[in-house]
Order: structure tokens, then sequence, then C-alpha cells
């Protein structure tokens, strides 16, 4: 991790990296049809000469192509456009292969949209020294997994100036705002460069004098004040002075768990069901380290043919409890199975699963009735954490979680950096089970 001095003496961490895929859909195209690679792509909903190109390719950007424009606008521009219909299921898949790839390195990565995320490693200071090499294997991972897809990675001490980070340099860049060169960087940008300035926002900063970011950045938070009319202009000398507060307070944060399914796992239904119980196991703890609840649960599952089916459920209490979130999804997928007539999802054309959590809810904030004995299980999780925590992983565990080690040992391993040990110099999961169990 780098390190610099700040003004008052604290030292100020690049913590956070932003990754944003560049020209994601029209990307996903050209991964999947090699005869459109290095040609202007126009991705659009609907084949129409009236229809909007949503994305175009790099190659159409080039020849002024925009997002939103019509399909005969951007033919006016590039006669070459080959306009291709969406495949949100593809592009859906290529998200997940992107953040698993992500979740090898950090636990904490904060799903922006299907082509940005953002990934905090704050709790990352002793594993990490610096993360430019970091960035460098994540683009060599994406290049192994889809070779034609690249991304701008931005790293800074704040979610904003990693934003700003990956605007900096596309396609393909890797950029580092640090204290030392902030000013550098900014001196080379006008106001609306910046993510979140753009007409309105711009005229109001120059009202009160400010006509660039460096301005922007070195005058008092009061003026900024005024210039938004309260709280917000705190916000803004904040993201340009390093402080954070962009990075949890996306109300539709998620958090979730994904696994490819092996070929000798989707062999077996059992395993295929100890691998939801062991996504929603992951989940769990993450919900219990971040003293969370979660409001609501999706599900989806792939299929080798690139079918898939997914649900969202929306939890009548705040759940944190991982069989609990089981049974809430397995009674969701029993009814799809009725009603398809199918004897079970969990069959052996099964390529990946994933669950999704929203909508959380402070663990300070629950009310429970007083004849609820949920606190009473809601404590004893807690209790089991921490015992496992100063006594071994092998200490307490769940009936559960014996039945598939495992999958139960990929689908934790995966991503979990935070959660591992160093113990008789050799790193473990702390909450994993021994192999010989
Ligand atoms: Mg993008």
């Amino acid at each position: 991790m780098l390190y610099s001095q700040n003004t008052t003496g604290v030292n100020i961490g690049s913590n956070v990296m932003y990754i944003d895929m560049n020209s994601f859909f029209a990307g996903c195209e050209q991964q999947r049809h090699p005869e459109l690679r290095h040609k202007p792509v126009g991705v659009i909903t609907y084949d129409s000469p009236n229809a909007c190109v949503i994305a175009p390719s790099m190659e159409a950007k080039k020849f002024g192509v925009k997002t939103g424009m019509r399909l005969g606008e951007a033919r006016a521009l590039c006669p070459q456009i080959i306009p291709v219909t969406t495949h949100p299921l593809w592009y859906r898949q290529v998200h997940i292969d992107v953040m698993e790839i992500l979740h090898r390195y950090c636990d904490d990565v904060i799903v922006r949209s299907i082509d940005e995320a953002v990934v905090n490693f704050a709790s990352y200071r002793l594993v990490y020294k610096d993360l430019a090499p970091i960035a460098k294997q994540i683009k060599a991972d994406i290049a192994q997994k889809h070779d034609y897809l690249t991304c701008s990675i931005g790293i800074a001490p704040n979610t904003f100036l990693a934003k700003l980070g990956t605007e900096l340099q596309k396609p393909n860049g890797l950029v580092l705002i640090t204290p030392e060169n902030i000013d550098a960087h900014l001196a080379t940008l006008s106001l609306t460069d910046l993510p979140g300035i753009a007409g309105r926002n711009e005229r109001r900063l120059k009202m009160i004098g400010i006509n660039n970011p460096l301005q922007m950045r070195h005058t008092s938070p009061a003026l900024l004040r005024k210039a938004f009319g309260g709280i917000t202009g705190n916000y803004w000398h904040s993201r340009l002075n390093f402080g954070e507060v962009d990075l949890y307070s996306n109300a539709n944060r998620t958090m979730s768990a994904m696994r490819t399914v092996s070929r000798q796992q989707r062999e077996s239904r059992q395993s295929l069901e100890s691998l939801l119980v062991s996504l929603c196991t992951r989940l769990e703890q993450r919900m219990v380290k971040q003293c969370v609840f979660c409001g609501e649960v999706s599900f989806f599952v792939r299929f080798i043919n690139h079918s898939g089916w997914d649900t969202k459920v929306r939890l009548a209490q705040p759940v944190q409890d991982g069989l609990e979130l089981r049974n809430y999804l397995l009674d969701k997928i029993h009814e799809f199975e009725r009603e398809r007539n199918i004897d079970t999802i969990f069959s052996n054309k099964v390529q990946s699963m994933g669950i999704a959590i929203q909508g959380f809810v402070s663990d300070s904030v629950l009310q429970y009735s007083l004849f609820d004995n949920r606190i009473m299980f809601d404590k004893l999780r807690k209790v089991m954490y921490n015992i496992k925590d100063k006594y071994g992983k092998n200490s307490v565990r769940k009936a559960v979680e014996l039945f598939d080690l495992h999958v139960m040992k990929d689908a934790i391993g995966f991503g979990s950096v935070k959660d591992m040990v160093v113990e008789d110099g050799e790193v473990r999961n702390k909450y994993l089970l021994e192999e010989e169990y």
C-alpha cells in the first residue's frame, strides 16, 4: 500500500481501486464473435434504423459515435458500423467472471454497475504493500479469461479519486492519484472532467469564482458550501482532499458470492446444494463482520447452454443467518420447480450460481420483539465466530457445514484474503474446516 503524509501529518494510504471495463457491452460482443473485433460495432436493443446505439465499440467511438445516438445518426458518422443486438445474459456472465477475479484479491468489492466496481483494500494494508502490481495482475486475469476485454483502473486514497483515475486513461488505463501527484493531475482537467460535475454544478462553481478543479481543491469548505448549498459542499471538499464520502453511500450496495461449478461438482445434486449453503455461509460471515443484516436476497443459476434462472426475495425481517437465507431461496426454487414440473434446478447442467444480498440494516438499529427467540440465535452466531477467532476454526461448526467439505473449502477460499491467517508458516482460512474432517 502506498503511504504518504498529508498536511496534518496523517498517513494517507491509497487503499481504493476502481475498475471500469472499457466499452463493455460492445467488448463482450467482440469477445464472443471474433469477426467483430477491431471493427466499429454499435450495440442496439432492437433491430431498426431508429434504434439507439446503447454501446459503441472503441472503434466506433473513434468515429464520434456516442452512447444514445440513433443508429441512423451513427451511420452518418461511420457508414461501416455493424449493429448488433444485446445479449444481457452474456454480459452478466462476463460481469460475474470479472467480479470473481476481483474477489480473488479482496473481500470488499462493491459493485457499482455491470461494468464498474470499487475494491476497498483498507483491511489489506499488511497483505499488499502496493496496489499497482495487483491492478496489473487483475488486468492479466481478465485478459486470460476474456482476451479481448480491457479495463481502466484507478488507484487512490478514496473512491472519488480512484474513479477519476479510470477516466484519465482509456482504454486499458492504470492511473494512481496520490497526495504527491494530485495537483499535477487536476491542473490538466476542467471542472466538467470531474465525475458528478456537469452543467449546473459547473455554473454554481463559476459563480463563486472557481474555474478549475485545482482551485476547487484548494478552496475552503465554507466557500464550497455556498456553491452547493450545505453539506454537499463539504463532501466536495472532502473528495478532492482524500476524504471518503462515496464508498458505502451507494444505497444499492450489494454483497455477493458466486461460483463456477466444476464438472465433478455438477454431477452431484448434493454437491450443488451444499455449494448453495456455502455461498450463504460466506455472506453470513461478511454480514457478521460488518454488523449488518440484509433485507433482500437474490439468486441466479446459469446452465451450460447459456440459459439461466434467477429470483429475488424481499425478506419479511432482516436476516443474517446463512441457513435462513438458504431456506428463503429454497422456498422460491421449489416453487419454481413445481410450476415448471422439473425435478430439480440443481442438475448436471449447472455452470455457475451466485447469491447477492442488499438492503442492509445495521444490527445496532434492529428491534426485536420480546418473544422473538431470534435474538438468541443472532447472539449465538456472533459468539460462534468469536470462538472460531479465538480457538481456531474447528472448535465450533454447524452440522450443515459438514456435508460437503470439498465444496465448502472452495467457496469460502474464494477471494477471502481477509479471513486468511498464517499458522505454522502456512496461509489458511480461519473459518475453514481442516482437510481431515
Ligand atoms: Mg465502462
